[in-house]
């Protein structure tokens, strides 16, 4: 779970009304609009035709794939799908739209309504969701720092966008953060998106006013575009709050416009006034027919949809997983599916769920792979796990057999074995053992009698020098009392 930020409306009259726009990349082999590979880092200008450089006479089709994709993310949502719907072109210049309008939806958005469910501390919230359409992207223009002149790649026209739009139903920076994290890991269980902010695949704009607690009005609002990180969008939306609180407090009014947020300095500026809709003279695409979304399309796209992260969280606790790696399980959908592999084969959850939230994600961060790469199965894991259970091997000396298991296919029997770390559990041998230590140690052996703890622990300390540590603890101090009483 993320931290929890501070609310900076408390202790003043107002509350934060805040809204976000998403704009996610689809992950599909072609683009929206032609036949164009739709791929990340490509050199330059290399990904483009006519339709998607805007050359006269060029037809743009549709998608299938990309409507596929949309239609999952809507029902995972539970908005209503459009049974029919339509393409609109939105006007405006901008020198990395070489059509000089971007194909886009308009009044009759794909996906309509529906709503998230999102765990804000341990609170669940429902973030309702005005709607969901699909579009293209721009190219981009870029700007190379010291030389006089801006450059223009369009690789990325015409690469299919996803616009999620929220209701404006959250109140604090903490809530939005939530949102948006519960948003990109719906994206990727559904596999419909890489949701990588750094290459832009995932992008915000926020929306924020602020009320009088408890007003139900909306009030005049600015956005914030461009945040490229969930904590840049957590630091400006709670910049923009503080901001319009001493506006007001200093009798003055928000002004309606677009700003833009410099995450080092932490504050946000003036990028233009804000523009209505029908400043884009929006009007349906001649070029493309409407689309029809029939029952049984649909149906079968319902059939496609997984496990969500919600069901799926609810699904581990009742495994008897605790809320915190059930947590930390579901937000790492490789980590999950490798627990799950352990627990097909094993009946001790919360054990596969400790050492795959430890061992198992400590080595995927520290070697930036899935958890699937790491050189160990989920079989292999359990078998360690068994290796525990059983008495064959100490907890603590575990972790060291784990790293041995890593990158071979030596069974852990005989990585015990190898390590010198065999814990003994044989009764005859221990019970041996714990006879003379007894024998040499009369004044402990009595007070154990008399019932003092301590001499437990001293003998028990007796039994592992004696063993080089390899006895099993728990059968040692059960052997002493057997033999001693107390
Ligand atoms: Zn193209
Ligand atoms: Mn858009």
């Amino acid at each position: 779970m993320p931290p929890e930020r501070r609310d900076p409306t408390q202790g003043t009259p107002f509350e934060a009304v805040i809204g976000l726009e998403v704009h996610v990349q689809l992950k599909t082999r072609t683009k929206m609009f032609c036949g164009c590979e739709n791929r990340f880092g490509a050199e330059p200008n290399t990904l483009t035709c006519p339709v998607c450089l805007g050359q006269p006479g060029s037809l743009p089709t549709i998608n299938r794939a990309a409507i596929e994709h949309a239609v999952r993310v809507g029902l995972a949502c539970g908005c209503d799908i459009a049974r029919s719907t339509k393409f609109d072109r939105k006007n405006y210049y901008y020198p990395d739209l070489p059509k000089n309008y971007q194909i886009s939806q308009y009044d009759q958005p794909l996906c309509d309504g529906g709503g998230l469910d999102v765990a804000v501390g341990s609170e669940r919230k429902r973030i309702g969701l005005t709607r969901i359409h699909l579009e293209e992207d721009a190219g981009k223009n870029i700007h190379a720092e010291g030389l006089p002149e801006s450059w223009v790649d369009l690789n990325r026209a015409g690469v299919p966008l996803l616009e999620i739009v929220s209701r404006p139903d959250m109140r604090t920076p903490t809530e939005a953060g939530a949102y948006l994290r519960m948003l990109r890991l719906v994206m990727l269980y559904l596999d419909v998106s890489d949701c990588n902010m750094e290459e832009g695949s995932l992008r915000c704009d926020v929306n924020v006013s602020i009320r009088p607690r408890g007003s139900g009005v909306l009030e005049t609002r600015t956005e914030i575009k461009n945040l490229n990180s969930f904590t840049n969008i957590e630091n400006a939306i709670e910049h923009e709050i503080e901001r319009q609180i001493a506006l007001r407090a200093a009798g003055k009014e928000v002004v309606q416009e677009t700003l833009h947020f410099d995450p080092v300095r932490g504050e946000t500026k003036t990028l233009r006034g804000k523009e209505e809709a029908h400043d884009y003279r929006y009007f349906p695409e001649p070029d493309l027919a409407p689309l029809h979304i029939d029952e049984k399309w649909l149906e079968s796209l319902r059939g496609t949809l997984p496990e969500l992260p919600i069901a799926r969280y609810e699904r581990f606790q009742s495994l008897g997983i605790q809320p915190y790696h059930a947590d930390v399980l579901v937000r790492d959908k490789d980590l999950a599916d490798f627990f799950e592999e352990g627990v097909k084969i094993c009946s001790k959850p919360q054990e596969i769920a400790n050492w795959v939230v430890n061992a198992v994600k400590e080595e995927t961060n520290a070697r930036g792979v899935s958890a699937a790469r790491i050189g160990i199965s989920p079989a292999r894991l359990v078998s360690l796990v068994e290796a525990i259970e059983g008495g064959k091997v100490s907890k603590q000396k575990a972790r060291d057999v784990f790293r041995s298991m890593l990158g071979n296919e030596d069974a852990v029997d005989a990585v015990i074995a190898s390590l010198g770390l065999g814990q003994v559990s044989d009764d005859a041998f221990l019970r041996a053992a714990v006879a003379e230590v007894i024998a040499e140690n009369p004044a402990a052996a009595d007070d154990v009698r008399k019932g003092k703890k301590n001499s437990v622990n001293f003998l028990m300390g007796q039994v592992m020098r004696k063993t080089k540590g390899q006895a099993n603890p728990g059968m040692v101090t059960k052997l002493i009392q057997e033999q001693l009483g107390g």
